[in-house]
């Protein structure tokens, strides 16, 4: 006992070390840099780029692709995604994937590599300097097969310096300032990208709407999700963990979710996995009821409500799936049939359009019915 307490409390001095020293080098050298050299314009471009490039490749890559398996992609953007994942200095796909799904089905439990039960800044960053909760044994089979992974799993440290500090002062001496390229483009934006990644497993817990499950910490909210590229709706990917999506209306900020879209138009994926919106809707419902029972509203009601609001739902769709079926009839119909079809088509037109409003209203009763106790 005494040996595991003990070990509990190991240090892991590289992680740690890293963690503590970058950040120093990072903004002081920053400073001096920029006291005695001109920064160009170009610098900063690149600099926004290769930031942006590299939390994508951990939202998209990382964890999208690799740990949550929510769509498939080519040989290369694979590469590109583990090569530019590389440079963020958080470990290898292999290695996050594995923790991440611990994250997941261990949410808020002792189980849990980054549970914000204990505390904000453990979630946050604390968590990195144990030995207990960095050095988790790998279990995900099914990345742990393929070669790529295994290699940057094997030689990560090296594909880290390659990629996160070396490329970063190549890209520099590209435009004659290699110690900027270094300074700005590697430890500045390593800090910077790290600090956007651990957001999710501290803000995402703390901050924001717990729209679809009110039982675990992870929450929605739009200001985490402009720091983290689009995971800050985190209350809807922890129910919803395969949708490639996790702000789910065209509104919602989620940069990631754009950028496997605009990668499917390119070809680079493909199988993009989604939760049926009528699925979505009834987990949102039922979350909301079992709080509106909370503040004494009878069980009866909230369910006759929320039946009305999912029988609609469902009307839409059927209605708007036989209309797509009879308006193929109607192009590919003979003549002496065109009207009849024709009168189906714009009653199923109208069927829908009744059946929308019903929805709307139905859904407007809901809401007046929470409204009355937020
Ligand atoms: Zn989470
Ligand atoms: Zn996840």
């Amino acid at each position: 006992m005494a040996q595991s307490d003990h070990m509990k409390k190991q240090i892991d001095w590289p992680v740690a070390l890293f963690l503590i020293l970058n950040p120093i080098f990072g903004i002081t050298l920053f400073f001096i840099y920029i006291y005695f050299f001109d920064t160009s314009w170009i610098m900063w471009i690149s600099f926004l780029i290769f930031a942006a490039v590299t939390n994508l490749s951990i939202t998209a890559g990382y964890h999208r692709l690799f740990a949550h398996r929510s769509y498939e992609t080519t040989g290369l953007m694979k590469f590109l995604l583990v090569l530019f994942g590389s440079s963020a200095f958080q470990g290898s796909a292999l290695k996050w994937a594995s923790d991440h799904r611990r994250h997941h089905s261990h949410i808020d439990t002792e189980k849990d590599p980054y549970s914000i039960k204990k505390g904000f800044w453990y979630a946050h960053i604390g968590w990195l300097f144990f030995k207990d909760s960095v050095d988790l044994e790998i279990k995900a089979p099914d990345l742990e097969k393929d070669r790529l992974l295994q290699h940057q799993n094997k030689y990560y440290v090296w594909w880290a310096i390659a990629t996160g500090f070396v490329l970063p002062t190549l890209i520099g001496l590209a435009f004659g300032a290699p110690l900027g390229g270094l300074i700005i483009l590697g430890s500045l934006r390593i800090f910077v990208t790290q600090q956007s990644t651990f957001f999710v497993n501290s803000l995402c817990h703390t901050l924001g709407e717990q729209t679809y499950s009110k039982e675990i910490s992870a929450r929605d909210s739009f200001i985490v999700a402009v720091l983290t590229h689009g995971e800050g709706y985190h209350n809807f990917h922890h129910q919803f963990q395969i949708d490639y999506r996790n702000g789910i209306k065209w509104y919602h900020w989620d940069p990631t979710k754009w950028t496997i879209q605009i990668m499917k138009i390119f070809g680079m994926a493909k199988k993009l996995r989604t939760i049926p919106p009528q699925e979505i809707l009834k987990a949102r419902l039922n979350a909301e009821a079992k709080w509106l029972e909370t503040k004494g509203i009878s069980v009866e009601k909230v369910e006759a409500l929320k039946v009305k609001i999912l029988e609609a739902q469902i009307k839409v769709k059927k209605f708007k799936e036989e209309y797509a079926l009879r308006k193929e009839d109607w192009k590919n119909s003979s003549k002496e049939k065109w009207n009849e079809i024709q009168i189906q088509v714009a009653e199923l037109k109208l069927n829908i359009q009744k059946a929308k409003s019903d929805f709307n209203f139905a859904l407007k009763e809901w809401q007046l019915v929470t409204q009355q106790f937020a």
